[in-house]
């Protein structure tokens, strides 16, 4: 820092790359003073001034509007309102060919000029050292004030930096041949313009204030030496006259030595760069209340009989600057050809400016000169035929080049439409200087091709952004129906889910539904079984009680009770078929000693007569055989001792062996009889429990005795284990009895016959 401010004491800079010496014809308007112009009939005012974007409308046709009255307004910081640069009426707002290369249209507002030049009332500022940051910048982007050196960017945004500011430079170099705007603002104005720069300072609070101006402007520069001779941190720099001073990087390479980087901006060195012309405006805005409605125009070159600079109101046509200086159409007068061409006129300087094909095209916050060559002066611009030569590849270009591109191979790939290339070769950083033209041999417009080339790759950016934007609302669309669609099928499972629980739920009812049913299918069968069962074995049954079991058993709370009775009619059933099957097993087992079985008494009767029988006949063997054995040993003499003595012990075993049997058959038949009588007792008893059930049902119809049917079904079971049994013992029982009848029938028959052989 302190070296850079030694070296501007002592006035000594730096150098910046490249660099051309073209005829400054600065002396055509630099000694001639800022003119004041008559009013224009019809102001053409385009709503778009500056780099950024329009405002909306605050008027429209037939509105009557006053001298600094806005015209559209924003809140986008990047929008700068335009004014009304006098009274008068809006006539239209339509589209018109406005201050562009490109020479494409844009929406204008026309002014029809009532020549009252009425002023919209205003508030003078007497002392701007009392106003706030805030309030200067609004008063600044309230005026409307743009970058006036050319680019058109909005001042507000760019004073309204946070960074420590290290320099502050005011850019009075207007290095362009023709162009003396500047020089005769800073010769008129320099205490308005150093009132604009202290806003500035107390803005931006910088460490130096330095302004860079050429030294081909002698008053300017003791006009600014004397407005700032008492500023310490102000300094006036005289530069070296060299094309382009005026760049920005340019400048600040001169008075720093600091290099801003490709795709940097100063404000990251620490640097703001403001043009001397948008001072004079930041000083109008915050001191007079004077929104940018007016600025100097270098109306210059040879066709021209009065070149001048001229206070021009923003929207004035550039036909009526080239009326006030008498201007002359050489085209026109090509009375050989008869040919009326457009006049050679140019906006701007001879390297950076660009030709206008309308003289309707007005003038805008940017506009600092127009020139108007003549055919000798500069022919170029009347000979419509190129004589654009191949590149030879001199190389000139680049060396003249403050950018230090190449400028040759920017050429081919623009020709070639390489906008990748063209960016590697970084041609964002060409100031469209126009050097490198200005030097080529071979008379390529290389800054055409430039331009050109950088307008298709913002357009192409700006399709890109577009896209970009799509693909963003595109993939941001997706994922939303990604998920809606993930959303949806969760509930979908959610549901199915539900719905599969519920039909397991319902199948779980059904199947325990289905099972009742069934099982209430199955009460209602054995009951209809057993009710027939019943009806048809058991007379007894059949009365009323019939009816009233037919009516109970109709009801479906009465299964219980109707299931006992039916194991019960059942039960009574198999013990009735059981002595059936027991008394025709009797009757066809039985002997022919004729033992009845339908008669238990008989039967009884009958047994113990048989028994008498047998034991008489028994009594009657045993003494016949013991005579006979007394006989037979009184006779007999005994070697056969033995086999006598074997003899009668066999003949003396049967009746003590018949003994035996009687009584033990007579125990099993009244066994047999006991087991019976408690089987049909105990069918009796199953009989009756139903009555009893059903006479209890009667009051209580609804309630199932369970103890009931337990004792009933135990006294089923018991039944049914005695009948087996009953059934077991006798047929034991006829067993042994048909035996013991068959050993007694053969006692008596051996018996008879020896009562018959005694006999005889
Ligand atoms: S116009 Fe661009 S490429 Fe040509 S000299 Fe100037 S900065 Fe370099
Ligand atoms: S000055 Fe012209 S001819 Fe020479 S290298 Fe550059 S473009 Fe090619």
């Amino acid at each position: 820092m302190e070296s850079i401010v030694e070296r501007i004491n002592q006035q000594k800079f730096w150098q910046f790359h490249g660099g051309i010496h073209p005829p400054e014809q600065k002396k055509l308007t630099s000694d001639k003073p800022i003119r004041q112009l008559p009013l224009p009939k019809q102001l053409i005012l385009p709503l778009q001034q500056h780099i950024g974007s329009q405002g909306d409308l605050l008027i429209k046709v037939g509105d009557k509007v006053l001298k600094g009255q806005p015209l559209t307004q924003s809140t986008n910081p990047m929008a700068v309102p335009i004014h009304a640069p006098t009274s008068g009426v809006i006539s239209a707002i339509k589209k018109s060919v406005i201050a562009h290369p490109s020479g494409l249209s844009d929406l204008c507002i026309f002014l029809d000029v009532d020549f009252n030049d009425t002023w919209l009332p205003r508030r003078i500022c007497q002392d701007f050292t009392q106003l706030t940051k805030n309030e200067i910048i609004s008063k600044i982007a309230n005026a409307g004030i743009a970058g006036m050196g050319g680019a058109g960017f909005p001042t507000h945004i760019k004073v309204n930096t946070k960074p420590d500011i290290n320099f502050l430079i005011i850019n009075a170099a207007e290095c362009e041949p023709y162009i003396t705007a500047d020089d005769l603002l800073m010769c008129e104005q320099s205490e308005a313009i150093i009132d604009g720069i202290k806003i500035l300072d107390q803005l931006l609070n910088p460490a130096f204030i330095l302004i860079g101006i050429e030294n081909n402007k002698p008053k300017a520069i003791k006009a600014l030496q004397k407005a700032t001779q008492f500023i310490d941190k102000m300094k006036v720099c005289t530069l070296p006259t060299k094309y382009p001073t005026g760049g920005e990087k340019q400048l600040i390479k001169i008075l720093t030595g600091k290099e801003v980087k490709s795709g940097a901006l100063p404000i990251h060195s620490g640097i703001v760069v403001q043009n001397v012309a948008t001072c004079f405006a930041i000083s109008d805005a915050v001191i007079h209340d004077i929104p940018l409605i007016r600025r100097v125009v270098t109306l210059t070159g040879q066709a021209l009989s009065k070149p001048q600079n001229v206070w021009a109101l923003l929207g004035t046509p550039v036909s009526y600057l080239l009326e006030q200086t008498g201007f002359t159409n050489e085209n026109t007068a090509d009375n050989n050809k008869n040919i009326n061409l457009p006049p050679p006129v140019i906006m701007g300087g001879p390297l950076m400016g660009f030709s206008i094909l309308n003289e309707l095209v007005p003038i805008v916050k940017t506009s600092n000169c127009i020139l108007a060559p003549s055919k000798t002066e500069m022919p170029s611009a009347f000979d419509n035929n190129s004589k654009e030569l191949e590149c030879i590849r001199c190389g000139q270009c680049s060396d003249v080049c403050p950018s230090q591109l190449l400028p040759q191979e920017l050429q081919w790939s623009a020709k070639a439409k390489d906008y990748q290339q063209l960016t590697k070769l970084n041609i964002f950083d060409c100031i469209d200087c126009g050097a490198c033209a200005y030097v080529c041999p071979s008379q390529i417009p290389l800054v055409q091709y430039y331009r050109v080339a950088k307008a298709e790759i913002r357009q192409q950016q700006q399709l890109d952004i577009k896209s970009e934007k799509a693909k963003v609302r595109f993939e941001a669309r997706k994922l939303r129906l990604e998920k809606e669609k993930i959303a949806r099928e969760e509930k979908h499972k959610k549901a199915a889910a539900a719905r599969k629980a519920t039909m397991n739920k319902k199948s779980a009812d059904g199947t325990s539904a289905s099972s009742a049913v069934a099982a209430a299918l199955a009460r209602v069968k054995a009951k209809k079984e057993a009710t027939e069962k019943t009806v048809s074995d058991s007379p007894t049954i059949n009365n009323g009680k019939t009816k009233e079991h037919d009516e109970l058993s109709s009801t479906s709370n009465e299964d219980q009770g109707d299931k006992s009775q039916v194991k019960a009619a059942i039960a009574r059933a198999k013990a009735k078929r059981l002595a059936k099957s027991r008394a025709a097993e009797e009757k066809s087992d039985a002997l022919p000693t004729a033992i009845s079985v339908e008669d238990e008494a008989e039967d009884e009767k009958s047994q113990v007569k048989a028994a008498i029988a047998r034991a008489k006949a028994k009594r009657l063997a045993k003494s016949q055989a013991v005579e006979k054995q007394e006989e037979t040993t009184e006779t007999t003499e005994t070697t056969e001792t033995t086999e006598t003595t074997e003899t009668n012990n066999e003949a003396i075993e049967p009746p003590i062996a018949n003994n035996k049997a009687n009584n033990e058959d007579k125990k099993v038949k009244i066994a047999a009889a006991i087991a019976k009588a408690k089987a049909k007792k105990e069918a009796k008893n199953e009989i009756k429990a139903p009555e009893v059930n059903l006479e209890n049902k009667k009051s209580d119809v609804v309630t199932p005795n369970v103890d009931d049917k337990k004792t009933r079904i135990a006294l089923a079971v018991a039944k049914a284990k005695a009948k087996a049994k009953a059934k077991a013992n006798a047929k034991k029982d006829q067993k042994k009895q048909a035996e013991l009848l068959q050993i007694t029938n053969n006692e008596a028959k051996s018996s008879l016959k020896l009562s018959k052989e005694e006999s005889e």
